[in-house]
């Protein structure tokens, strides 16, 4: 299949000037409206026919969904505030370093000044099959092109496969489901919250999206609760190179510590599964523990069900030693 990258498929551009309006086009197109925030995801999909919508629905004028603003003990986060904004707020490093750190670590800063946190965590997977357009079962097809013998799937998943072996390439998304945040859907039909952790899906449930989000509905506010504002984070992303680069596997973690001993954590890698992979019973049992101790236990346990792939074996050992190196205090802020 063809890639053409010399020009843009002409569509319908809509820009509305505030959220009604943005909701009401939104509902109206369904499937053939497009929702564009900075950019970055999306541009290079539409220059390469990977999608051609017949419409295009420009969130930049839409001042409801940008900027960051305490809301009782919430810190709310408008989707299309950038990812340089996210990284740099004051409010955002004081009370969630990990967010901060996270968005910061994204691509390089052209793709931060211009992408948006809602943009990051809505973005499609890279898996290079699809995005060239190859119809593997992700694109309706009957084939994984990346699980076969001579299948390129070094950057793949490791855990939650079914029939399609993509990850999330998001560094923010395990951040926000590590801080318990609450994503706000909105639609012409009114408004759902849910929890950062059920906003991702997974193929198992849904292989033609990664997040729960339907046509017509716009993510309209992150809200990030007191429950770990200030507690010690710790965030790592490994990839190939330190620019411009999508991650191998990445870390997120908060822990609530008493002297020696691990009272409480919560821990989500990256980029090992089609969505977030929260480690619920890591964090179950190493509660309580010293701290040296449940490190080494986290470790030792942590991806113990993951089945890699002909090529990414290496995603496993790394993403043990990054959950220890969390554990054991070694790169918490
Ligand atoms: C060279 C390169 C390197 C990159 N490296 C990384 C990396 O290391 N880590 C990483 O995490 N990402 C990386 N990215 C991806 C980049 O960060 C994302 O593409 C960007 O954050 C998307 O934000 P955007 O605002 O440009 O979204 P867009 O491209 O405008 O949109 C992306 C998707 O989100 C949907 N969307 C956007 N806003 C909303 C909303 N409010 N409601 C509902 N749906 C919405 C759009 O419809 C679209 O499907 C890289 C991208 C490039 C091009
Ligand atoms: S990993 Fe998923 S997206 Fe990639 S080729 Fe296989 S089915 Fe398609």
């Amino acid at each position: 299949m063809a890639t053409v990258r010399d020009s843009m498929p002409s569509f319908d551009l809509y820009q509305p000037a505030d959220l009604d309006a943005a909701l009401a086009l939104a509902g109206r197109l369904g499937p053939a409206g497009w929702l564009l925030a900075g950019g970055c995801d999306s541009l290079e999909r539409f220059k390469d026919r990977h999608k051609t919508p017949k419409a295009v629905i420009d969130l930049g004028g839409v001042a409801e969904l940008a900027g960051i603003r305490a809301d009782g003990d919430d810190l709310v986060i408008g989707p299309m505030t950038t990812l340089t904004d996210v990284a740099r707020h004051p409010l955002v490093r004081e009370r969630f370093g990990l967010l901060a750190r996270a968005a910061g670590e994204v691509a390089a800063p052209q793709i931060r000044n211009q992408g948006t946190l809602g943009g990051n965590i809505a973005q499609d997977t890279r898996c290079w099959y699809y995005r060239a357009g190859w119809t593997c079962y992700r694109a309706g097809g009957n084939l994984c092109y990346a699980d076969t013998p001579q299948g390129r799937n070094r950057e793949h998943a490791i855990l939650g496969a079914s029939r399609c072996v993509a990850v999330s390439p998001s560094d923010t998304a395990p951040a926000l489901v590590a801080l318990e945040a609450r994503l706000v859907i909105r639609s012409a039909a009114g408004r759902r919250e849910v929890a950062a952790e059920d906003f991702f899906v997974g193929p198992d449930r849904d292989i033609t999206r990664l997040t729960i989000l339907k046509p017509g509905e716009v993510l309209g506010e992150i809200r990030l609760p007191p429950a770990w504002a200030g507690a010690p984070w710790a965030f790592e992303k490994v990839r190939d190179r330190p620019v411009w680069d999508f991650a191998l596997v990445n870390m997120a973690a908060v822990l609530r510590t008493t002297g020696d001993r691990l009272d409480k954590a919560r821990v989500v890698l990256g980029a090992v599964a089609a969505r977030p992979w929260r480690l619920a019973a890591i964090e179950a049992a190493v509660a309580g523990r010293p701290r040296a101790e449940a490190a080494a236990l986290a470790g030792r346990l942590a991806v113990a069900e993951a089945r890699p792939l002909s090529h990414n074996g290496y995603k496993v050992t790394l993403a043990q030693n990054l959950v220890f190196r969390a554990i054991a205090g070694k790169e918490a802020a």
